[in-house]
Parts: structure tokens; sequence; C-alpha cells
């Protein structure tokens, strides 16, 4: 009798691919997870029930093939499973690492419904793509027939990088400009290595490079070179500039040393991770190291901010948060992976004041509070607390010279009060429960928005959202400017890499058509 290879969820339990322990993890950037033993892989691909309308399938932004290649990896025909994998996205192994999986593909399985726990979609995709790559199958692409008509993309994050894959398939000559010296836009800069290590991104912008994509990196579109002379040079362009704009703590005179911007602290990190030399890590101020850390923020960049701290030896690692557990904008998965880790998560609070003292030998003991005037400290865009009204800054006189270094907060305990328009209960202060937090340095993760790209780089008619993002059509990209397409952040506002990767697609499909091209990708 045939045995049957799926629809072994009843029999087989749910499992996630090793987990490292926290205090060997805590001690270095590398990724926390495990790779599936190859059996592994098969038993946990084994228990999909191979849905008739596969509900993960749906969720993912990218309808991933996810049944077949699970029924394939459960079959032991892995090079099948990749190429199904790779038909639909250009950075599998990616997603499979750093998706929200329990919002998408896994948070939609029916199994997971039924009370069997999830497959682990995620875990397998990276299995089967990572399989790839040490196999040799993933070869260089080879367009059919080149195309004499060539693509400037700006920005070199997940959505340039799968609108250059997609468009040199089809045989296009693409440049990608970007004002990093590496590419890979957050996925290099932003995402730490023990989300997401940096060979992984380096060997998939290598393996473009190797298609004959040509980068052009440490282009800053605006400064070293204009919008004006890219557009003259190609036949299509592609907005895909990312969102960096720092939301700030709506609290004046922030002492000048020990209060920084998530984005520099997690550059820094990474930085210093890829091997190069950053002086604001070396003088200590982009570094958690013996430290006493605050992180202000409830998204997923804090949890990344948080989870550095603690490997870059900080002597305590606290997150600020306006509200509760169940309110916050980030994974619970990360939450509970930096719980582990030793982070401590101060819910119901958010920042009043700073306390700060002057740096260096002129110190005196002058301290310096300065108050808060209300703002969305917590990075999630949702509205400031109304209880907290402007005040001005309170400073002892302070006759020394030097910099200020921030030494603590004023922390205002909130609670949870009626719902807002949207349902949610907006947090409100509670009268007379401040308390005086210590700290060396004060992160703030407070979220991101876009700059002010018609201006920046002198472009007339490129129109923008009330948001500031870009306006593009949602389903071809194409902006308000003929011959300009915008993807990814730019557009949606800080979102994900798997939607950053979909824009990319469809913007690259939309471009070819323009072009004159049938959209028909080359096979490897
Ligand atoms: P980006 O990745 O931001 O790339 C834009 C590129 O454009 C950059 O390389 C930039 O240098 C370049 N650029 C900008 N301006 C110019 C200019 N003027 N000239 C030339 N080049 C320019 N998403 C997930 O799915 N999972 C996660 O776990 C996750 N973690 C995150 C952690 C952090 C700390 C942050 C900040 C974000 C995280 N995200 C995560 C979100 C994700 O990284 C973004 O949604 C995604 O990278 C957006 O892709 P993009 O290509 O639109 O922009
Ligand atoms: Fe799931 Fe993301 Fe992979 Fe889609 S791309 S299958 S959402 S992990
Ligand atoms: Fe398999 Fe779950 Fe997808 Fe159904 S929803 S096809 S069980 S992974």
């Amino acid at each position: 009798m045939a045995t049957q290879t799926m629809l072994k969820f009843v029999t087989v339990g749910r499992e996630m691919p090793e987990k490292r322990a926290a205090d060997e993890r805590n001690t270095d950037f590398h990724e926390i997870y495990r790779e599936f033993a190859d059996a592994k892989a098969k038993e946990q691909a084994s228990r999909c029930s191979q849905c008739g309308v596969p509900y993960c399938q749906s969720h993912c932004p990218l309808h991933n093939n996810i049944p077949d290649w699970l029924r394939l990896t459960a079959e032991g025909r892995l090079h099948e499973a990749y190429l199904r994998s790779q038909e639909t996205s250009a950075l599998p192994e990616i997603c499979g690492r750093i998706c929200p999986q329990d919002r998408l593909c896994e948070g939609n399985c029916v199994i997971e419904q039924s009370g069997h726990g999830t497959v682990t979609i995620g875990a397998i995709e990276k299995y089967i793509n990572d399989t790839a790559w040490e196999q040799g199958w993933v070869e260089p692409i080879r367009p059919v027939a080149e195309r004499p008509e060539s693509v400037g993309i700006i920005g070199a994050g997940p959505a340039g990088l799968s609108a250059a894959e997609r468009l040199r398939r089809q045989g296009f000559q693409v440049t990608i400009y970007d004002r990093h010296d590496r590419a890979g836009g957050l996925m290099i800069y932003g995402i730490p290595g023990f989300k997401l290590e940096k060979p992984v991104v380096e060997r998939r912008t290598r393996w473009l490079e190797e298609a004959g994509v040509e980068f052009v990196l440490s282009a800053d579109v605006g400064r070293s070179i204009s919008f004006d002379a890219i557009r003259g040079k190609h036949d299509a362009v592609l907005i895909a500039t990312g969102v960096y704009k720092t939301r700030d703590l709506d609290i004046d005179n922030a002492p000048e040393r020990g209060v920084v911007a998530a984005l520099d602290f997690l550059t820094a990190s990474n930085r210093i991770d890829l091997g190069d030399e950053v002086p604001d890590f070396a003088d200590g101020e982009l570094n958690a190291e013996g430290k006493r850390v605050v992180v202000i923020g409830g998204g997923d960049t804090a949890m990344d901010c948080v989870r550095t701290a603690i490997r870059q030896g900080a002597t305590s690692v606290k997150c600020l948060y306006r509200r509760d557990r169940a309110n916050m904008p980030g994974s619970q998965r990360e939450v509970q992976n930096a719980e582990e880790e030793g982070v401590e998560f101060v819910w119901l609070s958010t920042p009043a004041a700073f306390a700060g003292h002057v740096v260096g030998e002129a110190a005196t003991a002058s301290e310096a509070l300065v108050d808060n005037a209300g703002g969305d400290v917590d990075g999630d865009g949702i509205g400031d607390n109304p209880k907290l009204s402007p005040r001005h800054v309170v400073t002892e006189t302070d006759t020394s010279t030097g910099p200020v270094g921030v030494t603590g907060l004023r922390v205002t305990k909130m609670r949870l009060g009626a719902p807002d328009v949207t349902g949610r209960q907006s947090p409100e202060a509670i009268e007379g429960a401040d308390y005086d937090e210590p700290a060396d340095l004060v992160i703030k993760a407070l979220g991101f928005e876009p700059e002010d790209i018609p201006r920046l780089w002198g472009v007339e008619g490129l129109e923008v959202t009330r948001w500031g993002t870009i306006r593009a059509d949602y389903r071809t990209h194409r902006t308000s400017l003929p011959g300009v397409w915008a993807v990814g952040d730019i557009v949606r506002g800080a979102s994900l890499v798997v939607w950053a990767i979909r824009d990319g697609r469809e913007a690259a499909d939309s471009i070819a058509a323009e072009l004159g091209a049938e959209t028909r990708v080359a096979a490897e």
C-alpha cells in the first residue's frame, strides 16, 4: 500500500528549527535559529494538508506556491521545490528568515486554525533556498535576448533589487544607484545580523551583478548626482528610496550626548558586523557596552535596538512603551526573543523629560531636565498624549562648558483610556506616578517618515500624498511623471521587505510593458 506523504499534521507536531540558547546567542550577531536538518525539513513539510484553497498562499504578498514546494520538499525533490520557490520571489531565503509569518502565510494556515500548529512555512522556504545556494543550483540570470532599453533604479533595497531581477530576466539593461557604499538597503544597514546575516544579502547582490546589473554606489541622488541626469540617461526610472526621516521625541533640548536615533545605532552596529571602522562606535556614542540603555518605542525597530544593545554588552536594557503588550505594534515573537535575552519591557510608560550632566573634565553637578511637549513618542504613528501639555525646559544654572550627556529620564506612567475613533484605547497619563529612570544611552525608535523627495531632488510635477509618500498607481506603480515609477516604502510608508519585493516585481512588469516587451522571463 502506498504510504501517504502529506497530511501528517495529526501525528507530527509543529517544530521550528532549533533556537540557540540565549546566553550563547547574546554574545554574537549570528542568526538565532539553526538550519533544519534534511529529515526534519521533510517531516515538517509533510504536515501540510495540501488545501484546495490555500489561505497560506493568498495571504503571502508574493502568492508563493507554498503547497507545491512543501509537497516537493516532503517528497525529497528539493531542486524542484527550489525552482518553484524562486519563480515568485527574488529573495526567498530572506523572506523565509524575516517575514512576520505569524501575520502572513503561517498565521492563515488552516491547520493552525484547527489547533494543530501551523506548518513552519518560513523555515522551510529558508531551508529550500539555502540548500539551493549550497548545492550551486542558483545560477546567474541569463536573459533569452538582450534589449537595448535601459532602466535606472534609485535605491538598492529589496524593492529596487526585486525590480532589477525581473527586468534583467527580460533582457533590459539595468543600473541601480544608491547613496550607500553597499547594496541591500535596510536589509544591510537596518536589520541586524541576528535576524538576517549579512552574507545572505551580499550573495544576492553579487548574483545580480553577475547577471549584468550595474551598481552605482555612493551616488546620493539630489546631492552627488541629479535626478534629471538619471532620467536623461535611461528609458525608464524607478524610485525605490525607502523612508528615512526619523520621527523625533517631542522633548526640547535633549542632551547632546547619549540620545541617539535607532537607525544611527543599528547602522553603526551593522557596519561593525561588516568589518567597517565607525568613529561614533569607537568613541562610545553609538556603542551600548557597559551602559544602562533605554529604548523608546514598541515596534520592530525598537526590538532590534534592544537586542543589539544586549549583544554589545549593555549592563541593562529596558524598553519603554506607552501602551501594553497586547497593543504594541512589534511582533510578539520578537518580544519573546528579547525577553529571553534579558530585555526588560516597561509597559504603559512614556518619557516626559531627560536628565543630563556636563560631560568631561569641566563637569559640575549641574543637571538639566527637559519636559515633554507630547507627541508620537512611541513611533506607532498614533496620536499624541493630550494630557501632556507643552512645557518648557527646566535647567539649573550651568556655568561649566562641554556637551551635556544623558543621565536618565523622567518617566510618566500611563493607563489605557477610552477607545479612539479606530477602536484602539488611547493611553493617558496617571497623575503623580512619574518616576526617574537612570540611563547612559537612550535610543529613539519612534518610526520613520518619507523625506521630501520633490524638494530635495528639485523635481517639479512629482506628486506626493498628504503623508509625504510618493503618489503612485497601486498596480502599475506609475507616478505623476512620465517614465517614472515608484515602489516600496517610499510609496507605502514603512512596511515590510516582502511587500517591497512584490511592488518591485509589479513595477518591472509595468515598465517592461511600457517599453514594449512581453513579460516573458528567462529560465535559469
Ligand atoms: P529600503 O530598504 O529602505 O532601501 C532604500 C534604498 O534607497 C537604500 O539603500 C537607500 O540608501 C537608498 N536611497 C535612499 N535615498 C536615496 C538617494 N537620495 N539617492 C540614492 N539612494 C537613496 N521588514 C521585514 O519584512 N522584516 C523585518 O524583520 C524587518 N525589520 C526591520 C528592522 C528595521 C530596523 C527597519 C528600519 C525596518 C525593518 N523592516 C523589516 C522593514 C523593511 O526593511 C523595509 O520595509 C524594506 O527594506 C523597504 O524596502 P525598500 O526597498 O522600499 O527601501
Ligand atoms: Fe511566508 Fe513571507 Fe515566504 Fe510569503 S514570502 S511564504 S509570507 S515567509
Ligand atoms: Fe498547507 Fe497550511 Fe497552506 Fe493548507 S494553509 S496548504 S495546510 S501550509
